[in-house]
């Protein structure tokens, strides 16, 4: 199997699993995202406890790239400082901006690096970086 179709699987996976996908008891930050460019919509919650990330989770409805997006940064920046979520999101939107290239630098996207040929595609790019723009939202908001 090439990297392409694993890559392909774990974006499938992440759309078809629901793990992700919940609401949590006393979020500490609640933040909409839209891409009406594509019609997904997401609303990402957050429970921080001493500057950790200790839950997250979200709804929302859209295609496929996003919803996987989503679901695969959440995995990735639970348990994580606010700092470290911040330099992930500043390193995952480095790399569809193509301006990271340092393969070194995107190992801490694992999972996410599967969403790195999204930047061939501009008119999915949207929808790729919605959950990571309004996660940056939400962690401005917790912590201005
Ligand atoms: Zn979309």
């Amino acid at each position: 199997m090439d990297l392409n179709s694993i890559y392909s699987e774990i974006i499938m996976e992440h759309n078809a699993s629901h793990h992700n996908k919940r609401h949590i008891e006393g979020a500490d930050v609640v933040e909409q995202g839209h891409n009406p460019s594509c019609g997904d919509e997401i609303e990402l919650e957050l429970k921080i406890n001493d500057n950790i990330i200790e839950d997250a989770a979200f709804t929302g409805v859209g295609c496929a790239i996003s919803q996987a997006s989503t679901s695969i940064m959440i995995d990735l920046i639970k348990g994580k400082t606010v700092d470290e979520a911040k330099h992930i999101i500043e390193t995952f939107l480095g790399m569809i901006k193509r301006k990271i290239t340092d393969e070194k630098q995107l190992e801490i996207l694992e999972d996410a690096l599967a969403l790195k040929n999204i930047s061939n595609m501009p008119a999915r790019v949207k929808c790729a970086v919605l959950a990571w723009h309004t996660l940056d939202q939400s962690l401005n908001k917790h912590n201005p």
